[in-house]
């Protein structure tokens, strides 16, 4: 089990980031898609702007943040992939178990939840 000092050593630079994703953690927002019998997973994290699809690996986030901060080097992580990083740690995070023969609906319904505020924050970004 990994403490909240390790954490903060690991992590504490990262200030107000590691706060807001302590909390993703502790409410349960981390969570792990597994799909059987292939063994291939997703993870998401339910964030204020809803569900966000998150790679560690890559890595990569579906939210404004990584988009518009991250990518353009002005950021190094959003909260979303700290809370993943905590939660993986921490082994704190939501196992969903599905089949192979539900990754295509489950994978095109997170989808469809991310593009929805994407195409607000356009349109409001239009009329400014
Ligand atoms: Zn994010």
């Amino acid at each position: 089990m990994t403490s909240k000092k390790e954490l903060s050593a690991q992590y504490g630079h990262y200030g107000e980031k590691l706060d807001k994703a302590l909390k993703l953690v502790s409410k349960g927002s981390v969570k792990l898609h597994k799909f059987l019998p292939s063994g291939r997973e997703i993870w998401t994290v339910v964030g204020r702007e809803g569900d966000q699809l998150v790679d560690d690996s890559q890595p990569y986030c579906s939210c404004g943040h990584f988009y518009y901060q991250v990518l353009s080097n002005k950021d190094d992580i959003c909260y979303h992939l700290l809370g993943l990083k905590v939660a993986k740690k921490t082994k704190e995070f939501d196992l969903i178990e599905f089949q192979d023969s539900e990754y295509p609906s489950l994978l095109e319904s997170i989808l469809k939840d991310i593009a929805k505020p994407l195409r607000k924050a356009k349109n409001t970004e239009n009329i400014k």
